[in-house]
């Protein structure tokens, strides 16, 4: 994630709004940035200096909410892009959270699971002033998890001095015993679907979700539940892929069988009946939506024209390049935007915060109820915008978000 290319589409967005250079400059640029460097104790008996940050966008609709990513190429830049788009996600569903963002420079690959918990418990000794439950709720992110969260309960519950029960709202992601929700571990795909639904409910670009004709790109936690979940809404998945490459039927793959292809070989590559193909080809197979599921920049300017899909819906972070972006517009294409199509889990990680600060705990079928309703809701606003302003889909939710940034503002 650019931080130039964040901060043009929010440019582009607030033309359409008139949005004052004063309104305009809050929103571009970060409350605070954190940077610390602290000591681990490594398993050699030696001590190693690492430097984490943690940057608070904006506040104007809650707490600051956004991910820890543990990464070798963790940067300020990087950390700063995605803490504006933490901002403008939360906006986009409506949130009463703003955005921040937050990592440590690390290589997870090279550390024992006691050096990550040394480091963990490090970095959260040093920002614990700036977190809080009603100040800034982290989340996982790349190369974390809930193990990981769960430390970070007990690191701040004992560098603050408060209880562990009250600490638990400090940050989501956490494991089901320690406070986490039910349906956070589906809830990036059940989040897509609801928004498939909306939209095709809305726009009828094609009938309906039953014998829908579907290509996947990625068949991990986003892609994998995303195909078992439109699988029992009899969408026909005519191709999915992983790292090694992409496999096709176009009468449609079954979706259990493949799965379980792909756990006893490591690929989904030669599942039986199938035809064998790369990532390229299944992005340009016919089909009625396209579901980027897996990396970043996949629709380019080189194979945005080969596109076949009427829709595409972005489950993946950053699938389409800008300038792809336009293609597919002239197109007419509909782009579902990441920011919206993915907003399925930080939606169901405040309901775990809303649950662990009202001590309450929810079944899966109500988690799954209130997704829906603000997926639904956020979709509907978001292709009304679309007519109003005559823009693109993602433009039309930059547009969502800051007029509810600047409205507050203005109150
Ligand atoms: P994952 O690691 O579980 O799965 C990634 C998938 O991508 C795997 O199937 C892998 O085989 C495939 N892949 C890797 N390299 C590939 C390549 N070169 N070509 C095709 N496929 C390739 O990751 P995930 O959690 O499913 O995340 C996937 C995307 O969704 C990312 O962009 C992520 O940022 C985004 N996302 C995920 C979540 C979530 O809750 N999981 C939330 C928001 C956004």
């Amino acid at each position: 994630m650019e931080l130039e290319n964040a901060k043009n589409t929010i440019k582009k967005a607030a033309e359409k709004l008139n949005l004052s250079k004063e309104t305009l400059d809050i929103i571009l640029n970060t409350e605070r940035e954190v940077k610390v460097n602290f000591p681990v104790q490594m398993d050699d008996g030696t001590q190693k200096i690492f430097t984490g940050y943690r940057i608070q966008h904006n506040s104007l609709l809650g707490p600051y909410k956004g991910g820890i990513r543990y990464h070798p190429e963790v940067n300020l830049n990087e950390v700063s892009a995605l803490s504006i788009w933490m901002t403008i996600k939360t906006a986009t569903l409506n949130l009463p959270l703003g955005g921040g963002k937050g990592g440590v420079i690390c290589n997870p690959k090279e550390l024992s699971e006691q050096e990550i918990e040394n480091l963990t418990r490090g970095f959260i000794k040093k920002i614990a002033p700036v977190i809080g439950p009603h100040k800034d709720i982290p989340a996982p992110d790349v190369y974390t998890n809930s193990k990981i969260m769960d430390i970070i309960v007990d690191e701040y519950s004992k560098t603050e001095g408060i209880p562990i029960e009250k600490a638990k709202a400090v940050v989501t992601g956490k494991s089901i015993e320690n406070g986490g929700s039910l349906g956070r571990d589906t809830a990036t795909a059940r989040g897509g679907q609801f928004v498939l639904k909306q939209a095709i409910e809305q726009t009828k670009i094609i009938p309906t979700l039953e014998n829908a004709t579907i290509a996947i790109q990625g068949i991990g936690n986003a892609g994998g539940n995303f195909a078992k979940l439109i699988s029992k809404d009899n969408a026909k998945i005519i191709a999915i892929s992983d790292s090694k490459g992409a496999i096709h039927n176009p009468k449609g793959l079954n979706i259990n069988k493949v799965l379980e292809h792909k756990k006893q070989t490591g690929s989904v590559m030669n599942t039986p009946d199938t035809i064998c193909m790369t990532n390229e080809q299944l992005l340009e197979l016919d089909c009625d939506v396209l579901v980027p599921a897996a990396l970043a920049n996949q629709i380019t300017e080189k194979n945005a024209d080969k596109i076949k899909a009427k829709i595409i819906l972005e489950l993946a972070n950053g699938p389409t390049t800008p300038e792809a972006d336009k293609i597919l517009e002239e197109k007419n294409k509909l782009i579902l935007p990441d920011i919206l199509t993915n907003a399925g889990g930080v939606t169901v990680s405040y309901y775990e915060w809303f649950q662990n600060i009202n001590q309450e705990k929810w079944t899966a079928e109500k988690v799954d109820e209130k997704l829906k309703e603000k997926m639904q809701n956020a979709t509907k606003e978001i292709l009304d915008k679309k007519e109003k302003y005559q823009t693109t889909t993602r433009i039309a939710a930059y547009v969502n978000a800051i007029e509810r940034l600047s409205r507050k503002l203005e109150n």
